[in-house]
């Protein structure tokens, strides 16, 4: 915008100018002010330093003729010229101090003292002195004669000094009034510094206000104007033609500026008009954008929850999630107020949204029949429009209808693999919108093939793993870089003390250098791992370990290729426990040098001796002597098979116990008179501190555990010795010590003396025979009798056994009477006791028979069972002698017992069984009487039969032939 007039006096200049002035004339009053100051301080120092410096002359003048009088006065006095003539040595310094007063004085007064000063100066050496040294010397020193003259010249001296003191008091006034002036010279200077700035500041006041006055209040009237104009009320704008500031501009730009915005607003009502019309347009545009948005806002909520759908599907690979997943978001697609889906196959897995429990098990048992028939079979999506139940319509009153929609989901091959329902109220499902549901239905098909080979593959890998885990064998399998993939938990097991960490995941040879130090032949199955990751090994090849532990195993490894089509996939390693078959071939190893031993040398001593029998002819005390050896060698080698039959009995639990109350003492009494006469080096002893020595158990079994402790103990004092024998009870055990003075047992070995074959294997005790199942035959036998044996030692000292029986307190006195009350004692004529005797071997059959006959019974003898059989049935024995194992072609023992025992007429017949057979359970449980396990002492046939009628005819069922009694 351009300006009519320019600005010539503009205000910001004017101000300038003032201020300039101002400024100058301030400074100007200032300066005087300050040189005149400096003006009267210099006049005053000027002043004050001449008159100091007369005031010093005048001291000096004082001084010097003060001095000068004095010295005078003593050369008078004294007569020494000396002083006189430092007096007048000091005219000069009296005519130096008149030339300073000279050159200071500027008054009329200080001249007429210079001159005064001169006059006595020259009056006093010209004349007084020179005359009074001349009556001084003419009086040749006395100067007391003239006291006029000295009186004359004394008070001359006194004015003139005087003089100068009256002349130093002028001066000293001067001073004082020269500083007085420049006291007051200055008090008037500030007076006029006051008026000075009281002036300026009038003046600026001054300036100020008129300037004020011409700005401000044409500043004020525009202000008011504009504010009128802003307002919109009409008004004149001040006019300010006689100036030529900035004031005159702006009010004629201001009153421009009204005309303009007086034309504009024309402008601007045209234009406000059609801008509302344009505003009418966009609104209608911005309705249809809104419209547009709540549409795609719409769809994107169903992007988003197909997305979740999506989402749900491919999260997981569980399927009750999935289905779960799948109904709840489909629903929400849908807008649908419930649904469910259900599988098809035997899982009968399903998930449903906004269902009750008995809804849901209501159409999962429909699940192939009503309305899933149709779906299945057209495999197409139907809905139906149905009324709402009084359920579904809630408060509503009015008619309202529900939609269902049934969908099926197609497998891959067309099957429907799952049934979905979904029911919205009030709102039909669309063709469009099935249409599209049955799209999605795609998805959730592949989804659900892709969840069954997740669990197909799942079963399977579970199924792996369970079979690698039950199996007995530790695997291990390798991959081609040879690092550990997978063990079972067999493997595990093996190495407990290696962390789970370390057994997989890590390589073969660093595995096997961490196990390698607990195996006891470690470098050897480095070498063979090495050899693994080398792939070196063969199929066939085998590696036999040990690992050190707390339990001791032995550990067969081999390996096997895996191929996977022609490439190497890994290797797998096998560790097989083979501990327990690598004990049994130890144990199998010991058993064979141990019976080779101990049957050897009995046999080879039968065999000699028989042999020498037969081909030599002896004296009759020889063969006695022989045939002794020979029978005590034969009695060996039983009782040494019967220990092998007896621990391979017990251990199969094929074991027989006939439990009776037996009471030990006698059996130990017995045993120990026995002993008495074949060990006369040893001393028996039994004591007895207990009445309860009665104990449930088979009396033969019990009577062998005594048997071997006893023999042990004799066995194994080779020195002799005592073995003492107590009987005593502790808490609710009969308790039998058997005690000896012998070898003693070393420590490490009491842990397996029980274990069978184990026989303590040193120096001293290598000639003494035995098998080392003796312990092991007592400790089997305890255990079934609910007892223990336990043993303490010490080496070289001795040994004691403890055996500990359950207390009986009450004793079956009647059982023991009977068995006391038997006569052993053979009996004669025993012609009418008829015994048929079924036995195949015919040496033991006839030697049966012999001893049988010699005891006076009658004796049948058979071989055959069908024979035996037709016998009993014609002669109805009084007893039967039955063997088990007969000809092969022919009954055996077991089926002849059955058919006696079921047949009315025989089945009193007592059957006493002959066998090697150790079943005795078997035998009695048929109906035998007694159970003679081969080989038994012959004369035990007789007896057996002999209590067997005395029992029977006790009960009255047969007499003892007339003869016998
Ligand atoms: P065997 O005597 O036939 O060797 P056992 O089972 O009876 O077999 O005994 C096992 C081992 O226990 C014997 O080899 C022997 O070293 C030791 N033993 C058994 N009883 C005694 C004992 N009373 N004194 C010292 N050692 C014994």
């Amino acid at each position: 915008m351009k300006t009519n007039k320019p600005i010539k006096k503009s205000i910001a200049h004017q101000y300038l100018r003032i201020m300039v002035l101002f400024s100058a004339v301030l400074m100007i009053g200032f300066i005087s002010l300050i040189v005149y100051n400096g003006k009267i301080q210099a006049d005053f120092e000027e002043e004050n330093e001449d008159l100091e410096r007369e005031m010093a002359a005048v001291n000096q003048l004082e001084k010097t003729y003060t001095s000068i009088v004095l010295n005078m006065r003593g050369y008078f006095a004294f007569g020494d010229e000396s002083i006189r003539d430092k007096a007048f040595a000091k005219q000069e310094e009296v005519l130096e101090s008149i030339q300073m007063l000279k050159e200071e004085a500027d008054l009329k007064e200080d001249n007429v003292f210079i001159s005064q000063v001169e006059n006595f100066h020259r009056y006093y050496f010209d004349v007084l002195v020179p005359q009074q040294i001349k009556v001084f010397q003419a009086r040749n020193g006395q100067w007391e004669d003239s006291p006029g003259l000295n009186q004359y010249n004394s008070e001359k001296i006194e004015t003139f000094l005087s003089s100068i003191l009256a002349y130093h008091q002028s001066k000293d006034l001067q001073i004082q009034q020269n500083f007085i002036d420049y006291s007051s010279k200055q008090e008037l200077l500030q007076w006029a510094m006051i008026a000075f700035v009281s002036l300026m500041l009038l003046l600026l006041i001054t300036i100020i206000r008129a300037k004020v006055k011409s700005i401000g209040q044409p500043l004020q009237e525009l202000a008011l104007a504009s504010e009128e104009i802003s307002a919109g009320r009409e008004v004149d704008i001040p006019k300010y033609d006689g100036r030529e500031d900035e004031v005159s501009l702006l009010s004629r730009s201001f009153e421009k500026m009204i005309k303009s915005i007086q034309e504009n607003e024309q402008n601007l009502l045209a234009q406000n008009e059609e801008l509302m019309a344009q505003q009418d347009e966009l609104q209608m545009q911005k309705e249809e954008l809104e419209h547009a948005v709540d549409i795609i806002q719409t769809n994107e909520a169903n992007l988003k929850r197909r997305n979740e759908l999506m989402h749900s599907l491919s999260n997981s690979l569980n399927k009750q999630i999935v289905l779960e997943g799948v109904v709840e978001n489909i629903c929400h697609i849908m807008n649908a107020d419930r649904g469910i889906i259900a599988l098809m196959d035997s899982t009968n897995a399903y998930a449903a949204f906004g269902l009750a429990d008995k809804e849901e098990v209501q159409f999962m048992r429909n699940l192939h029949s009503g309305m899933i028939d149709r779906l299945i079979e057209k495999k197409r999506a139907y809905s139906i429009k149905r009324n709402c139940t009084p359920l579904e319509k809630g408060y509503h009153t009015e008619e309202l209808y529900c939609y269902d929609l049934y969908i099926p989901v197609l497998s891959s091959t067309g099957q429907v693999a799952a049934v979905m329902m979904f029911s919205r109220y009030a709102n039909p499902y669309s063709k469009d919108e099935i249409k599209e549901y049955e799209g999605t239905c795609k998805q959730i098909s592949i989804s659900l093939e892709k969840i069954r080979v997740y669990e197909d593959s799942e079963f399977e890998r579970l199924l792996t793993r369970d079979i690698l885990n039950t199996i007995h064998e530790g695997v291990q399998l390798v991959d081609e870089n040879g690092v550990i993939t997978r063990v079972n938990s067999k493997m595990q097991g093996l190495y407990q003390e290696v962390k789970a960490a370390e057994l997989v995941n890590v390589p073969l040879e660093q595995w096997s250098h961490k196990v390698g130090t607990s195996i006891a032949d470690g470098e050897a199955f480095l070498e063979f791992m090495q050899a693994v990751t080398a792939g070196k090994t063969t199929p066939e090849e085998r590696h036999v370990y040990h690992i050190n532990g707390p339990i001791k195993q032995v550990i067969q490894v081999y390996v096997e290729e895996l191929y996977r089509g022609n490439k190497r996939v890994g290797t797998l390693l096998v560790h097989r426990d083979i501990t327990k078959a690598y004990e049994v071939d130890q144990m199998k190893s010991e058993f064979v040098s141990t019976v080779s031993h101990e049957l050897r040398t009995p046999l080879s001593s039968v065999l000699g001796f028989t042999e020498l029998m037969l081909n030599k002819k002896l004296k009759p005390e020889r063969q006695q002597k022989y045939l002794q050896t020979i029978y005590q060698e034969a009695k060996r080698l039983t009782a040494l098979i019967n220990d092998f039959l007896d621990v391979q009995r017990m251990e199969s639990g094929k074991q027989a116990y006939e439990k009776k109350y037996v009471d030990m003492i006698p059996i130990i009494k017995r045993r120990l008179d026995t002993d008495r006469v074949n060990h006369p080096d040893h001393s028996f002893i039994l004591n007895q501190s207990t009445e309860n020595t009665t104990v449930l158990g088979d009396e033969d079994k019990i009577t062998q555990v005594l048997n071997n402790l006893f023999s042990n103990a004799v066995k194994y004092s080779p020195d002799g010795g005592e073995v003492k024998v107590t009987v005593f009870e502790n808490e609710n055990n009969v308790c039998i010590d058997v005690k000896d003075q012998g070898l003693g047992i070393p420590e490490d070995a009491l842990e397996n003396i029980f274990t069978k074959f184990y026989r303590v294997d040193n120096s001293d005790r290598r000639k003494i025979g035995g098998t080392g199942l003796g312990l092991s035959i007592v400790s089997e036998i305890m255990k079934a009798h609910e007892g223990s044996v336990s043993v303490t030692s010490e080496l070289k000292r001795g040994s004691t056994f403890t055996l500990s029986f359950p207390l009986i307190l009450s004793k079956n006195t009647e059982m023991e009477k009977e068995s006391e009350n038997v006569s052993l004692e053979p009996v004669t004529n025993r012609v009418d006791v008829n015994v048929i005797v079924i036995e195949d071997d015919r040496n033991l059959a006839s030697l049966l028979q012999t001893e049988l006959e010699d005891n006076g019974f009658q004796v049948l003898q058979y071989t055959n069972g069908e024979d035996a059989m037709h016998a009993i049935e014609q002669y109805k024995p009084d007893t039967i002698v039955l063997d088990i194992m007969l000809d092969e072609t022919s009954m055996n023992g077991w089926e002849i017992l059955e058919k006696v025992k079921t047949n009315p007429d025989l089945k009193d017949i007592p059957i006493i069984v002959s066998s090697a057979l150790e079943e005795k359970e078997k035998g009695f449980s048929l109906g035998a009487t007694e159970y003679l396990v081969k080989p038994y002492p012959p004369h035990k046939l007789s007896s057996t039969i002999l209590q067997t009628l005395l029992k029977k005819e006790k009960s009255g069922q047969i007499l003892v032939p007339s003869s016998a009694e």
